[in-house]
């Protein structure tokens, strides 16, 4: 395996900046171009040791350092690393970087000393998921979920989970062999409820990770609403800062603005539309079909109406969409005289408020809300949490294979049809640790991660 070296600090100036080195040839690599104030060699030191001194170009010092030394295999890669702590000037960063690809070692892909710690078995994919979960995490929340799941809670129950089924694949694989005999009773019985505690575990992961998403990953929303009613006023009240422009003249938010902001727990990316109307103006009526294709993919509407104007045909139209999706139907402008009650948008749309977002108390009020829409009530962070949309999608499939096994169990079709369903199953919980990923699955998570990580 090659000896790679990148920055992994961020592409930026700071007090420090760190260049870290993987491989077999690491610690020579970091001896070459490195001199320790006590004469001693990064070679000769033991792991978790760091040593002080210079860094040199050929004989000229370029920078002082502190050299960390972790020795294969207790290092995030599991192989001898070297963490160069320089100054955090890029220039220097890039300069200490560019040393070291002329003394033997090369540049790191994306992800790529996490993905040498998942192939040396330091973590598995569902770990190394979580890692970038860790560094994008916004709040508390978020954060001990992907530390649970770093610590491995998700790869034990799925472990659980599969282990079960494998035992029970492999007592069916006996009766597989004989189609024209019955499986006995007794083993269909058993059978049968081991593959209904595997549903249910897996049920409850599918369920925690839509509820756990908006804390974790963020819920696609859209606010919508006439041009006017107030969404910019909203989104502002939801952001703390003047983003979108608020005018008193209809239709000043022509396209869709974009911001990612936290309510409470919930991480909301929120994208503020024109207002959903007709219009001549070729540049506005463009915003509007974003707005329209906005609401199709969105996770969640803040479908937003003005109560001291009659609510009229666009405001019906808007209702009509929002029927049948996850919306929060917000009555605003509650300082000034109502035209209609907040039980005209209940026809439509299940849970609504009434509120005024010049007010700054009405973040709580729409706090509250969500936290129900959204399921986020009482969601406890240290249960398993799926940590990623891939993890997600495995699960998915797993339970519909464990669906058609039972399906096929009940309709006594032949212990071989249930055997396929089971080892789909599986399959697919095996992908979701990496336990048996393919090699395209593996390069993909990787190639989401940042050089360096
Ligand atoms: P948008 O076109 O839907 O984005 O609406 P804006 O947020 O630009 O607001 C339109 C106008 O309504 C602005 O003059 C706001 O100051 C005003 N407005 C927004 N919310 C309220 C409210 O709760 N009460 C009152 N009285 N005015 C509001």
């Amino acid at each position: 395996m090659s000896t790679i070296a990148a920055i992994a600090t961020p592409n930026a100036a700071g007090g420090i900046g760190i260049i870290r080195i993987s491989g077999d040839e690491a610690l020579t690599v970091a001896d070459k171009c490195f001199k320790a104030y006590s004469g001693q060699k990064i070679c000769e030191m033991k792991g978790y040791r760091a040593s002080y001194g210079q860094i040199f170009e050929e004989d000229s010092p370029i920078d002082e350092a502190v050299v960390i030394v972790y020795r294969a295999p207790k290092s995030y890669t599991g192989e001898n690393v070297c963490e160069i702590c320089c100054h955090g000037g890029l220039y220097i960063m890039n300069k200490v970087l560019r040393l070291l690809f002329t003394l033997g070692a090369v540049p790191a892909e994306p992800g790529e000393f996490t993905k040498r710690a998942y192939l040396n078995g330091k973590m598995d994919l569902a770990q190394a998921e979580s890692v970038m979960n860790i560094i994008s995490a916004s709040g508390d929340a978020a954060l001990n979920a992907a530390r649970n799941t770093l610590k491995g809670n998700v790869s034990r129950k799925i472990g659980e989970i599969s282990s079960a089924l494998i035992t029970a694949a492999a007592g069916l694989a006996v009766w597989a062999d004989y189609p024209d005999e019955d499986i006995p009773a007794v083993q269909t019985g058993e059978l049968r409820k081991t593959l209904v505690r595997a549903k249910e575990e897996i049920t409850r992961l599918i369920l925690r990770y839509d509820s756990g998403k908006a804390v974790t990953e963020g819920v696609n929303t859209v606010i919508c609403g006439k041009p006017n009613v107030g969404k910019s006023t909203l989104m502002n009240v939801l952001s703390g800062c003047s983003r979108s422009i608020v005018t008193a003249v209809a239709g000043t938010t022509r396209d869709v603005v974009e911001e990612t902001v936290r309510v409470g727990d919930i991480v909301l990316r929120l994208a503020d539309t024109a207002g959903i109307h007709e219009t001549p103006d070729e540049v506005e009526s463009i915003g509007v079909k974003m707005a329209l294709e906005r609401m199709e993919s969105a996770d969640l509407i803040l479908a937003v109406f003005d109560v001291s104007r009659e609510l009229d045909k666009e405001d019906y139209s808007l209702l009509e969409s929002c029927k049948d999706k996850r919306c929060l139907g917000i009555v605003n402008k509650s300082d000034m005289e109502a035209k209609f009650t907040q039980e005209e948008i209940e026809k439509y749309i299940k849970e609504c408020i009434t509120l005024s977002a010049k007010n700054e108390e009405s973040f709580e009020k729409i706090k509250e809300k969500l936290e129900k829409i959204l399921g986020t009530e009482g969601l406890d962070f240290t249960q398993e949490i799926l940590a990623a949309e891939r993890q997600y999608n495995c699960a998915k499939k797993a339970r519909e294979c464990i669906e058609e096994a039972i399906y096929a169990l009940d309709s006594g079709i032949t212990a071989d049809a249930v055997n396929v369903s089971i080892d789909g199953a599986i399959e697919e919980l095996l992908t979701l640790t990496g336990k048996k990923a393919k090699e395209e699955i593996v390069n993909e998570v990787f190639s989401k991660f940042c050089v360096g990580k």
